[in-house]
Formats: structure tokens, sequence, C-alpha cells
């Protein structure tokens, strides 16, 4: 199929899977193709762009400068690669430490949209804080004047089945309500960053509001 057709088809299934007032954008994970399909995607409508290493992320970024496009880095992000992307970084999904937050509270310039990355399912190979962890941090993250933690993103294990999925959404939704009841200075957190390729749909279903998907745009 062209890339195209599966825009088509993939807006055509999240319509279907989302609540009418279910706010939701559909971000393009660019990691694995070239500046060319990326601007076919974008030509198909996709303004949201995803890059997970800072070298792509700026390449892509400098080719299309003329797109009216919102950058969005989904990557571990090394701490001496901060200075090198963050201002330019309009919502950053992998906040996963707090040296990691220290670090662009010194470099950036404006307050920048982060989420949380959130290990819901406690997999060992995965970055992210724990549940326990974050409700602890959640002072400390809100002193960052350069933060603003606009919600709360996961990654579900590969193999998951569709039940465990739609738990593991479901308690990120759970924790992300949690956190923005309380009000806490810098922390709306009123967003979920959930859902990819193969679990898009399920994470709909729980609330999601920013899915992230790659694979299946290029296929
Ligand atoms: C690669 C990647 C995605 C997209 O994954 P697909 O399976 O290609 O849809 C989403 N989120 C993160 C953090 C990624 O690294």
């Amino acid at each position: 199929m062209t890339i195209h057709e599966n825009v088509k088809e993939i807006l055509h299934n999240i319509t279907k899977a989302k609540s009418a007032s279910q706010k939701l954008s559909v971000i393009a994970v660019t990691k694995s193709v070239d500046t060319k399909q990326t601007k076919e995607i974008i030509d198909a409508g996709i303004c949201h762009i995803a890059e997970n290493r800072v070298d792509s992320f700026l390449k892509k970024y400098h080719e299309l400068e003329e797109e009216r496009l919102t950058w969005h880095f989904i990557g571990n992000l090394q701490r001496r690669k901060v200075k090198e992307i963050i201002d330019l970084v309009d919502y950053f999904h992998a906040l996963d430490s707090l040296k990691l937050a220290e670090e662009i509270e010194k470099r950036a310039t404006h307050p920048i949209k982060c989420f949380i990355e959130i290990n819901v399912s406690g997999e060992a190979s995965k970055q992210g804080f724990s549940i326990e962890e974050v409700r602890e941090l959640l002072p400390q993250f809100s002193k960052f004047e350069k933060i603003r933690i606009v919600g709360l993103m996961t990654m579900a294990p590969i193999d998951a089945e569709p039940e465990q999925l739609h738990k593991i959404f479901k308690t990120l939704k759970q924790l992300q309500e949690e956190i923005a009841k309380k009000n806490i200075t810098n922390i709306p957190c009123t967003e979920l960053s959930m859902g990819m390729s193969r679990d898009y749909i399920e994470a709909i279903q729980e609330g999601s509001t920013f899915v992230r998907i790659g694979r299946n745009f290029f296929k």
C-alpha cells in the first residue's frame, strides 16, 4: 500500500476506536524512513513528526523547516546532547530521570512540554519510573521552571496480549488523573502518550491523547 493509503486506513481505525469527545494527536514516527517519505506523510495530512535520535531529528528538522510541523522527541536522550535539540522540541516524551530533568532545566530557554516515562509493567529492560517513584518525585519535578509536565508516556511489552494491554493503559490513565487532580505547579498532566503500531487501538480505547505510530504508516 502507499503511504497515503496507510494514512487513510489508520485514521479510519482511529475514528472508530475513539470516543466523540476524545482529543487525539496522531504522531508519525519517522525514525526508519528518509526525509522524502516523511514529506509524503506530511502531504497526506500528518503534522506531528517524531524522531528518537538526536542526529536524525536535527537533519529532518532542518530539511523540513518550510513545513508547519509539531516536533516530538521520543527516544532516550543523553544528557550531553540535551543542549543540541531541546529548544527545537515541541514535546519530549521520554523524561526518565531527575538528572535529565536538571539538564533540561539548565539548557532550555523556554518551558518544554514533557511527558514523564512510566514503566507500568515493571519490565527490567525498560526505561522509565515506577508508579511509586513518580508519586514521590512530583514535588521535585514541580520546581523546574523550564519543564512543563503535560502528561505521562508508556511503552507496553511487545508480547502483551490485548487483555494485558488494556490493563497497562488503564493503569496509566488512572495515574494521570490522580496527578492532574493534585493541581501541582508546572504539572498539569492532562495528556497520555500511549499506543504504537501494534497497540494503538487498545490505547485509544483507554483514553490515549497522543499515539506514536511508525511501521504501520510505512509498510
Ligand atoms: C519506534 C517507536 C514508536 C513507533 O513504533 P512502531 O511499532 O513502529 O509503530 C513509538 N514509540 C517509541 C518510543 C518508539 O521508539
